[in-house]
């Protein structure tokens, strides 16, 4: 490995780390649970359940994922930087994925109970990435 690519090659692990301990610090003050739990009340009647919803570090191409098999739900870090309206249409998006995993009709139905949905959309597509 030459200088240049040894740096380059720190530079990425640093940057694995401090994003890692960002998700963990996020994490910790369970900004997203809580966040969570109000747009279910507001939103799906409280009746939404998940076993986890958390930042993580390691997802690049997209905002969130959700697996409704073990109600797991994960947001990259990313969106922590974006304004709170949009961070909030990220998890509704994947909370309607609990009650269902692909996006028919139906979901988008669920999706738009949150007002700012559309316009939450087209903030992320201008980012150059949609869900
Ligand atoms: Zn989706």
């Amino acid at each position: 490995m030459g200088a240049a690519e040894e740096r380059a090659w720190v530079d990425r692990m640093v940057e694995r780390v401090t994003a890692r301990e960002r998700a963990e610090r996020l994490n910790a003050a369970e900004a997203l649970e809580r966040a969570a739990r109000r747009l279910n009340g507001k939103h799906f009647g409280g009746r939404l359940r998940w076993r986890s919803i958390r930042y993580v570090s390691n997802q690049r191409s997209r905002f969130g994922s959700c697996t409704p098999e073990d109600g797991t739900i994960r947001i990259s870090h990313r969106v922590a930087d974006l304004p709170a309206w949009v961070r909030d249409y990220v998890l509704v998006h994947e909370l309607a994925h609990l009650v269902d995993p692909s996006h028919s009709s139906r979901f988008w139905d669920l999706v738009g109970r949150y007002p700012l949905a559309e316009r939450a959309r087209g903030y992320l597509m201008a980012l150059g990435a949609e869900e």
